[in-house]
């Protein structure tokens, strides 16, 4: 039997499942909640460090179009560490034959037209530290879900929580109480958030952390 139009999802969300990534849907629902919050205090962009192949992207995209703003969806799309040959997140169909490098770059433009957000996703393909160094306008939301190793997590913190504006949100991905569930850095940069005394804890979903700044 046909499912009622009222129970079907919208196009993101089909989209945004069934991307390949990094990204349960409760902690993609619960980003994307956080994201419209964000985009509904018309106060400026959303940005996101980390794209992959555009599954959080379309959480956030989705989020940022509903509220008539935009996302900058920040990567150099050569994937991190653990995406390279060898290594535990290592999808061959990735590499690009010409260079023999990763290349997620085609495959998040894929998903983000499917998802039909282009009008509100903005792509910059680069560096995440460099583009912060240069960056100025405030931001509505920052998702850090970049490199998760000790310096590119600590250079995301560094580089963009001071861009969120305050009353605006700083989400973080992969943060584990226990070592055994995953690294450390994530973990770290979100005890620094709040102990720095510039964030509190806003929710909490999964290994998904949203920080309010209060100063
Ligand atoms: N948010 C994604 C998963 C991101 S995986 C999802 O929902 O599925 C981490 C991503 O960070 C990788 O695509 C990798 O290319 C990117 N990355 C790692 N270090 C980076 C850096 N220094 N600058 C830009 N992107 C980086
Ligand atoms: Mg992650």
């Amino acid at each position: 039997m046909a499912e009622r139009p009222e129970t079907r999802a919208p196009t993101w969300l089909v989209v945004a499942r069934a991307a390949k990534g990094f990204m349960p849907d409760d902690e993609g629902l619960a980003l994307h909640r956080a994201a419209c919050q964000a985009a509904a205090s018309y106060r400026g962009p959303l940005l996101e460090v980390g794209a992959y192949c555009g599954k959080s992207t379309v959480y956030l995209g989705a989020a940022a179009a509903e509220g008539a703003t935009v996302l900058f969806s920040i990567d150099h799309h050569h994937g991190s560490e653990e995406n390279q040959a060898g290594w535990e997140h290592h999808d061959p169909t990735l590499v690009d034959p010409a260079s023999g490098r990763l290349d997620t770059l085609p495959t998040w433009r894929a998903t983000v037209a499917k998802a039909g957000l282009e009008h509100a996703v903005v792509g910059v393909v680069g560096d995440s530290a460099t583009v912060a160094a240069h960056w100025g306008t405030p931001l509505a939301l920052v998702f850090i879900d970049g490199g998760h190793g000790a310096e590119p997590a600590w250079a995301d913190y560094r580089g963009w929580a001071p861009l969120v504006i305050p009353g605006g949100l700083l989400a973080i991905h992969d943060v584990f109480a226990n070592p055994a569930d995953g690294g450390r850095p994530p973990y770290d940069i979100w005890r620094a958030a709040l102990a720095e005394g510039a964030f509190v804890e806003e929710s909490a979903c999964g290994s998904l952390r949203v920080l309010r700044r209060v100063a």
